[in-house]
C-alpha cells in the first residue's frame, strides 16, 4: 500500500491539467486525471481519491453537477480550477460543498499550498474545534483557545466575543477561504440583510487590534467578494 495521496485532476484544458499533474507527481501525490465530467465521476467512484481538484468549465457538464454528486455521500475535499473572475461562480461553489478554489493562471507555490491546506483541514477530527491545551501561532500571533486569549508578540490584545470567535473560527481553517456566508452561519446562526456589513465592521476592528494596515494582509486576507482566508506562514 502506498501512502501517497491520491489526487483526482478534473480539467479539460491539457496544458493545464499536465502542469497540475507534473507538479503534484514531482512532490510526491499520486495523480489521476479525466477531462470531461462524466469521466470525472466514473474516475471517483473506481479510485477513491483523497482531493479532487476541479475545473468548472467542462465540456459535457458543468463542474457544479460534480460537486452536488460527491456531496450527496462523501466529504472527499475538493478544490474548484476557477477561470471564471465572476465571485458568483466561487461562491456557489464554496457553498455547495468546495473547499477551496484557485484561480487561473496560478503558479507551484500556490497550487501545492492550497492542496496541503485542503488537506491538513480535512484530516480526521480537524476543524470541529481545537484540542485542549492548544494554541494557535502565526508570525506575532499566538490564540490560547482554552482562555480564549489572544497575544500579539506578548501583549495581550482585547478583543469583543464576537471578534474572538470569527479570529478562531478563521484560525481553525487555516489557509482555507470562508465565504461570508459561512462565517455568518457559525457566528450569528442566522442571516439577514445587515449581516455582512456586521462581519465587515468586525472584521475591520480585528484587522485593526492585530495592526494590520490597509492592504497589509499578514494574518487575514480579504479574498474580494468572496469572504476571507487566515493566511499561512508558507504561502
Ligand atoms: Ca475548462
Amino acid at each position: 500500500m502506498s501512502n501517497k495521496y491520491k489526487i483526482l485532476v478534473i480539467e479539460d484544458e491539457n496544458n493545464i491539467r499536465n502542469f497540475i499533474e507534473t507538479v503534484l507527481s514531482a512532490n510526491d501525490y499520486q495523480t489521476l486525471s479525466a477531462s470531461t465530467c462524466e469521466q470525472g465521476l466514473l474516475m471517483y467512484a473506481s479510485h477513491i481519491p483523497d482531493l479532487v481538484m476541479l475545473d468548472l468549465g467542462l465540456p459535457d457538464r458543468d463542474g457544479i453537477e460534480f460537486i452536488q454528486n460527491i456531496r450527496q455521500t462523501d466529504t472527499t475535499p475538493i478544490i474548484v480550477l476557477s477561470a471564471r473572475t465572476g465571485e458568483k461562480d466561487k461562491i456557489e461553489a464554496l457553498d455547495l460543498g468546495a473547499n477551496d478554489y484557485i484561480t487561473k493562471p496560478f503558479g507551484t507555490g500556490e497550487l501545492l499550498a492550497r492542496v496541503r491546506a485542503t488537506l491538513r483541514n480535512n484530516r480526521p477530527g480537524s476543524g470541529s474545534g481545537s484540542l485542549p491545551g492548544e494554541k494557535f501561532t502565526l508570525y506575532d500571533l499566538t490564540i490560547d483557545y482554552d482562555r480564549r486569549i489572544v497575544y500579539m508578540k506578548d501583549e495581550e490584545i482585547k478583543l469583543t466575543q464576537t471578534e474572538y470567535n470569527i479570529l478562531a473560527l478563521l484560525s481553525y481553517h487555516t489557509g482555507k477561504v470562508m465565504t461570508y456566508a459561512s462565517i455568518i452561519k457559525e457566528i450569528w446562526g442566522c442571516s439577514d440583510d445587515g449581516s455582512i456589513k456586521k462581519l465587515q465592521v468586525n472584521m475591520a476592528n480585528i484587522r485593526k487590534k492585530l495592526g494590520s494596515k490597509p492592504g497589509d494582509n499578514q494574518y487575514i486576507i480579504n479574498e474580494l467578494g468572496v469572504g476571507y482566508r487566515m493566511n499561512e506562514e508558507n504561502l
